[in-house]
């Protein structure tokens, strides 16, 4: 094992930390899955190519002697040592994904081919963050991990639904051919600080809105719904399924299963800010699923996971976090 040649030359270690990379690190999810793995006492090595990402996000943790920063492209080959890699880059929110959507499906395509070859030379475990969108606008509700979806393969949300889709392939391929140990994490809506002001996803759409009282702007009628996970119950399980053993590869749904419309998460939201914001109701976008709800039994009953952030208590963090932002920016 590489981590423990490294320690064994250092010699000054009792407990051997692991050797991480997190791709995609400097972004929402990532900056706090490294941040948790950082304290826990592992080494990170963060790459990111601050697409959607930011050096701000790591801000705590740049001066940790844990933890490295490489800035690159996962579509481009990457020789590093590590012992596990989390794959998670890969811009999330529709309106980034759908910018430049050719790059979209590169990244979830030759990025996870470039990360399994990574993970195959040095006998890596490697973990998939995919999505909910390999649902498409699902028929079967709440979903399970054995529904295959209704995904549109030529539609504005292809390039991200089908990349990940095609990623989820490249895995289990890998396993088959190569005998490698995979992770694939199902991720359903996750919200929480550090998402940016202009990150397009609903909850921080609605919550900037609503603190600067300007429209609430809902796709459709807002009957639409969702289930949205706080991103610390998220980091939770994509910690806990990595450290699974080989046998278990997912995929595995993680999400929190309480369902809202989006009109209920917006009027929450301008409750909760005390906000003046009307509701503006814009068209709703091509191929916008329906509904969407994980069925978490899987992850239950083999990660021992389940959420534990009410709605309303994450909400309440994620408008202090942005609060906070739009007064500093304000102040600057
Ligand atoms: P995000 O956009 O905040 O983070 C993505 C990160 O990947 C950014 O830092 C970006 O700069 C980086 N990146 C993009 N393309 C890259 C490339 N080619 N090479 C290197 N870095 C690249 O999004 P997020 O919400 O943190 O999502 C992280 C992962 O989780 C994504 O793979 C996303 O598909 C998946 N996911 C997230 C959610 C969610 O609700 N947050 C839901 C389902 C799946
Ligand atoms: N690769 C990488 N880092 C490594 C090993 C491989 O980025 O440490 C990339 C390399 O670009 C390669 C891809 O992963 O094209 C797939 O590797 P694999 O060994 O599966 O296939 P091959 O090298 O035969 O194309
Ligand atoms: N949405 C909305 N207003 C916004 C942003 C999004 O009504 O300002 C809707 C969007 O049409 C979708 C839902 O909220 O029905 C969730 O959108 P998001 O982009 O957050 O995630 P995804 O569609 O990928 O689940």
């Amino acid at each position: 094992m590489i981590h423990e040649q490294r320690i064994r030359t250092a010699g000054f270690r009792s407990h051997p930390s692991k050797r991480i990379l997190v791709t995609g690190g400097a972004g929402f999810l990532g900056s706090h899955l490294c941040e948790r793995l950082v304290n826990s006492g592992q080494e990170v090595l963060c790459v990111d190519n601050f697409y959607t990402g930011t050096k701000v996000n790591l801000g705590g943790l740049l001066d940790s002697s844990r933890f490295e920063l490489i800035r690159h492209d996962i579509t481009f080959p990457l020789y590093v040592e590590v012992d596990e890699i989390y794959n998670l880059a890969c811009p999330a929110s529709p309106v980034h994904y759908q910018y430049d959507p050719v790059q979209t499906t590169k990244t979830s395509v030759h990025g996870s081919i470039n990360m399994l070859g990574l993970a195959k030379r040095l006998n890596a475990k490697i973990l998939l963050a995919s999505t909910s969108e390999v649902y498409g606008d699902p028929e079967v509700h709440p979903q399970h991990e054995s529904y295959w979806g209704r995904v549109n393969p030529i539609g504005p949300r292809s390039c991200y639904d089908e990349g990940k889709r095609c990623a989820e392939t490249l895995f289990f391929d890998y396993r088959r051919q190569h005998n490698l140990s995979i992770k694939i994490a199902r991720i359903f809506n996750t919200y929480g600080p550090r998402m940016l002001p202009d990150d397009g996803r609903v909850v921080s759409n609605f919550v900037v809105q609503a603190l600067t009282d300007r429209p609430i702007t809902i796709y459709g009628d807002g009957s639409q719904t969702r289930s949205f996970c706080f991103v610390d119950d998220l980091i939770d399980g994509l910690i806990q399924l990595m450290n699974t053993t080989d046998d278990i590869t997912g995929p595995i749904n993680l999400g929190n299963p309480t369902e809202f419309t989006i009109l209920a998460l917006a009027q929450l939201i301008v409750e909760l800010t005390g906000s003046k914001s009307c509701i503006d109701f814009k068209p709703l976008p091509i191929d916008d699923p329906k509904q969407r709800r994980p069925n978490i039994t899987q992850a239950r009953q083999i990660l021992g996971w389940t959420p534990t952030v009410s709605l309303h208590a994450g909400l309440l963090k994620t408008i202090a976090y942005f609060d906070n932002l739009l007064t500093a920016d304000a102040i600057a």
